[in-house]
């Protein structure tokens, strides 16, 4: 540890703020080749586990919260960790409340100022404007992060912007700024767009070291009853539930699209869709839910 670091670390520790991530840390820069254009991180709790263990993450991008989900877990006191946006924030108080209520339960993590792709090379993503440049994904954590403080007066440690896809120039930047990216390996609800008994089934089915993300936003869709149905029933089968924040976690880039030929310039490149981008992101469904 070189001596400014031990001198940061030591300042960080002094005023109670929680110290970031050394940049030998990161889960996924050293993973990234020059040739990923858009990775989409796999996201798994490292070692093995009996009774299994799972990690719960719950976005909250936009809109209401899910009492559905939310009154299960403080009944059965399963723990969650949430994504929330600074825009989700500003419209639901008495959510807030009760996350508050129960800090043992709930770790709040950052999903952004206002739910934007950490995106530079394409410009939109399931239909969505990326951030697009690297000031905009700086403004974009930044915001989330100074909410979350303002209001539960603990720095985030985990990431995750909107679509859970992202230019691999924006992990560099958003790790470097002393996050973790926040993956995933069991997609619940595809963006809230599955019926109840299809999101039970496929949450029901986890395995050991799965990190499930589903949505905790979207109280008037259907794929919200099948959020609380399926973790009840890994309740019932002994399953552990943990918090992202206390795990060592194992990541993988999952790419999702390849760069441009080198020879091709950034101007031509920002025209043009790339030619090897799979099918896989023109889907409807989205990991989040795009409730603007
Ligand atoms: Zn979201």
């Amino acid at each position: 540890m070189s001596a400014i670091k031990f001198l940061l670390l030591g300042l960080s520790l002094s005023i109670g703020v929680t110290p970031v991530f050394a940049a030998d840390e990161a889960l996924l820069s050293p993973k990234i080749s020059q040739r990923h254009l858009i990775i989409e991180p796999q996201l798994n709790l490292a070692g093995k586990s009996n009774p299994i263990q799972v990690a719960l993450t719950l976005d909250a991008c936009s809109g209401d919260i899910d009492h559905r989900i939310l009154d299960v877990l403080v009944q059965e006191k399963i723990p969650a960790t949430l994504f929330v946006t600074a825009r989700w924030l500003r419209r639901n108080q008495a959510a807030i409340e009760v996350l508050k209520a129960h800090p043992d339960l709930f770790a709040i993590e950052n999903h952004g100022a206002e739910h934007v792709p950490a995106i530079t090379e394409l410009k939109t993503m399931y239909g969505i404007p990326t951030a697009g440049t690297p000031a905009a994904i700086e403004a974009e954590v930044k915001g989330g992060a100074a909410k979350i403080t303002e209001i539960f007066g603990r720095q985030p440690q985990w990431y995750r912007d909107a679509t859970a896809r992202y230019s691999t120039d924006a992990v560099r930047q958003i790790e470097g700024m002393g996050y973790k990216i926040a993956g995933y390996s069991l997609n619940g609800d595809r963006g809230a767009s599955l019926p109840a008994a299809t999101v039970a089934r496929r949450i029901s089915y986890a395995k050991d070291g799965d990190v499930i993300i589903s949505h905790i936003n979207q109280p008037k869709r259907a794929s919200g009853a099948g959020v609380a149905e399926g973790i009840v029933a890994l309740k019932k089968k002994g399953v552990q539930f943990r918090l992202l924040k206390d795990m060592p976690a194992r990541a993988a880039p999952n790419v999702v699209s390849e760069t441009m030929p080198h020879h091709e310039s950034i101007s031509q490149k920002s025209n043009k869709t790339p030619s090897k981008i799979s099918t896989k992101a023109t889907e409807p469904e989205t990991v989040t839910a795009p409730a603007q």
